[in-house]
């Protein structure tokens, strides 16, 4: 794979790769709770860093312990291997003081790449929200927070099927458009499996005069069972001649593992043929389909390069 790594130090971040005319190819881990899945998650993080990508992102769970394996775990990458790691921040449960302790802590380990998110409530994903009573209610607040303690290169979330608690696409954009004023250098979008969500998104981004990079998040379906998990995860709507293929392909690991790669790889190719910025691969700690959707695609001439712009 031939992708141009950022540099480890230094704001840069995927939109500076991005505006110098390059795509950004990225893949997302989780931190592990077990010794097996530790083992498990480091010999994917040594395969996808043979392969030379822009970033690596690590996400951050709702509880006290989670939180901390989170900050660790993207310490250890920093340290141990050439990769670069941004790091996943939520608001939800957090106080404005803790969530300054926790980017100072990545500011003095060199992390300059922060993921800001609000995140959602904790137990049960689809109840009421409630912002901590000494915390920020929406992420366009923790950009402004990471804005102001760094030179951080800052990326937010997007939602190429809108976000589940937008009452209408005009208030999701508009939300959306205030952390690119807030300074958001880039997005990441949730997973999604129609190539016009995202073409639609990006209109309508453009159309309020938001022009930041938005990286398509890819998720490999390989299993049949686990679709209900990813629309729990995602709300994304799944395509259902994909579900029907992976059903009858359930008892067939291999077959299965090729319906889903060759589903991803489609669509990553059709995204980056209508010129998206780049791709982020969503692992679930298993580097080899990624990789494998990877390796399947025609890299078209990188995008023309963009102004940064807020
Ligand atoms: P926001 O931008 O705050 O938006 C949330 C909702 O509030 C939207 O409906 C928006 O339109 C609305 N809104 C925003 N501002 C206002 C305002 N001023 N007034 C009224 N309404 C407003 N979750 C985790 O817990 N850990 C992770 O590591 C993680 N990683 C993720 C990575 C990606 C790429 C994505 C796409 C999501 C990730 N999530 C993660 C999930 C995310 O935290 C949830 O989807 C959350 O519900 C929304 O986060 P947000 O940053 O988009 O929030």
């Amino acid at each position: 794979m031939t992708v141009t790594t950022l540099s480890r130090t230094g704001r840069g971040g995927p939109a500076e790769l991005i505006a110098a005319g390059h795509r950004s190819y990225s893949f997302e881990f989780f931190p592990p709770k077990t010794d097996k899945g530790e083992q498990v998650l480091w010999q994917a993080l040594r395969r996808v860093e043979a392969a030379n990508p822009s970033f690596v992102s690590v996400t951050y769970g709702a509880g006290g312990s989670s939180r901390e394996r989170t900050a660790a775990l993207t310490q250890r990458i920093a340290e141990h291997t050439t990769l670069r790691p941004v790091a996943h921040l939520t608001a939800v449960g957090h106080s404005v003081a803790e969530l300054r302790q926790i980017i100072g802590r990545y500011a003095d380990a060199g992390i300059r790449d922060v993921l800001a998110l609000r995140g959602d409530p904790p137990g049960d994903p689809q109840g009421p929200w409630n912002r901590h009573p000494e915390g920020l209610a929406h992420a366009v607040e923790l950009v402004q927070l990471v804005r102001e303690l760094g030179d951080f290169s800052i990326g937010v979330a997007a939602f190429p099927e809108r976000h589940p608690r937008s009452p209408d696409w005009d208030s999701d954009i508009r939300h959306f458009a205030a952390k690119c004023r807030a300074g958001a250098d880039y997005a990441i979008t949730q997973m999604f499996f129609h190539a016009d969500d995202y073409l639609r998104l990006r209109d309508r981004l453009a159309a309020a005069g938001c022009h930041i990079p938005v990286i398509p998040g890819i998720m490999p379906a390989t299993r049949y069972d686990q679709i209900s998990r990813f629309a729990e995860l995602s709300n994304a709507t799944f395509p259902p001649e994909l579900a029907l293929r992976l059903r009858t392909a359930r008892y067939d690991p291999r077959e299965s593992y090729r319906i889903g790669v060759d589903h991803a790889t489609e669509l990553a190719q059709r995204l980056l043929d209508e010129a998206a910025p780049g791709l982020h691969y969503i692992t679930l700690n298993h580097s080899s389909a990624a990789l494998d959707i990877h390796r399947g695609l025609r890299l078209p001439n990188p995008p023309t390069p963009q102004e940064p712009s807020r």
